[in-house]
């Protein structure tokens, strides 16, 4: 029996982490928690009779408790409300979906309860990381990756813990704008940025991916999650999303995870870890793949990427910079109340204005948090 709490549910992650529950007859779900779509949340709630479910808006909360109240389910919201559904005591893993580095204290409370965590929200660890990774060895629980090139370079050191890495290669599809120049993206609107070539995914990750922002994010969470140097990895641009990434040993072979684009097999795997179980769904066929091709990134029309690296070299309380200045910008392009380049745009200039603190903990992180989007609703 495998008991799950599922911090965002109600998104693209949450939702195929449901539709693994169903294919595997002994999952159990001890928590739900989402932001504020309650028709979807009060529908799960009803297929999967969670012990908790958790709406983060106040309002939604309150929504939820009156549509449920047949139901043997505690209702809660808020920051509280997410770190009960975190550390309900029934359940064994914690899968984190939520997007945003609002998971950092509901991921930090799990591992702190003993949880084994399936990380998908790539933020925490990006910004939390080296809070997390030591709580995690500290308390002896197991951080198992979702976002699938990190699942990827999981899978590819199985069997191989003991070897040493040379290198980590860590794949990108380039997004819907792959080989465009500048002048070619600065008008760029909402729908193109959204039309994601491979994947289908929550529109933040997507517009990350757009500039490039979310392989930036993966390199940082690629060192938390392996402990490499940010040297030992390398971007590549493999634009048929067949590689889901690969690692280099010392005596130069390099393995590579396969598949077709479909995270139901990342999630799948960080719960049924260290085995593999059937999962429904479409196979490579290597003989009407056209190619496999491989091109470097492209940092001069896509800064996000060369920014992020900035932010991982320097440390401290940048990366922190870094993501908050992204996840503001991205919301306001969302509303279209910012230009495509404006996103990156943000982000260099916060990071220019923030002064650089060392090993932040988890007030000084979520202080930073807050001088960059006070600072970004200053100058934007
Ligand atoms: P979505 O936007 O589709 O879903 C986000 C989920 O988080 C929703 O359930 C949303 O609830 C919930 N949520 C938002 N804010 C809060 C909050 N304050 N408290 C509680 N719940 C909240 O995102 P994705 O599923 O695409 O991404 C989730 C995470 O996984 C991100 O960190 C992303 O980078 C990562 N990831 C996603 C991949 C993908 O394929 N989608 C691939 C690899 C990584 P509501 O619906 O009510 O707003
Ligand atoms: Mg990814």
């Amino acid at each position: 029996m495998k008991t799950i709490s599922i911090l965002g549910s109600t998104g693209s992650i949450g939702t195929q982490t449901l539709e693994v529950v169903r294919a595997n007859e002994d999952f159990r779900v001890s928590a739900l928690a989402a932001g504020s779509n309650v028709d979807l949340l009060e529908a799960q709630v009803r297929e999967f009779k969670p012990a908790v479910a958790c709406a983060f808006s106040e309002e939604a909360a309150l929504d939820l408790r009156s549509r449920v109240a047949d139901l043997p389910v505690h209702v809660v919201g808020g920051m509280e409300g997410l770190i009960e559904a975190a550390v309900e005591p029934t359940a064994d893993t914690v899968l984190t979906a939520v997007v945003g580095m609002v998971g950092i204290r509901p991921t930090m409370a799990a591992i702190q309860e003993g949880k084994d965590i399936a990380l998908a929200n790539k933020e925490t660890l990006v910004t939390a990381g080296h809070l997390i990774i030591p709580l995690a060895e500290e308390n002896g629980v197991h951080i198992l990756p979702v976002d699938s090139e990190h699942s990827a370079i999981f899978q590819c050191l199985e069997g191989n813990r003991e070897n040493r890495i040379s290198r980590i290669l860590l794949t990108a599809s380039g997004g819907p704008f792959r080989g465009r120049k500048r002048e070619e993206l600065a008008g760029v609107q909402v729908e193109d940025a959204l039309k994601h070539p491979n994947w289908s995914m929550g529109r933040k990750i997507t517009i990350d991916s757009a500039t490039m922002v979310n392989k930036g994010l993966e390199v940082m969470e690629a060192r938390w999650l392996f402990g490499v140097e940010l040297d030992q990895i390398e971007v590549v641009v493999q634009p048929q999303s067949v590689i889901h990434s690969m690692v280099e040993f010392e005596d130069g072979a390099v393995i590579a995870q396969l598949g077709t684009p479909d995270m139901k097999l990342p999630i799948q795997y960080a719960l049924t870890w260290p085995k593999r179980r059937f999962l429904s769904g479409k196979r490579l066929d290597f003989r009407s793949l056209s190619g496999l091709t491989f091109e470097t990134p492209d940092p001069e029309n896509f800064p996000g990427l060369a920014l992020a690296m900035k932010a991982a070299r320097a440390g401290g309380s940048l990366p922190t910079v870094f993501n908050a200045a992204n996840e503001w910008a991205v919301a306001r392009f969302l509303d279209r109340r910012l230009s495509y380049f404006g996103i990156t745009d943000c982000i260099q200039a916060a990071m220019e204005a923030h002064k650089m603190q060392n090993s932040p903990d988890v007030p000084a992180i979520l202080e930073a948090e807050k001088e960059t989007r006070d600072f970004l609703e200053c100058h934007f």
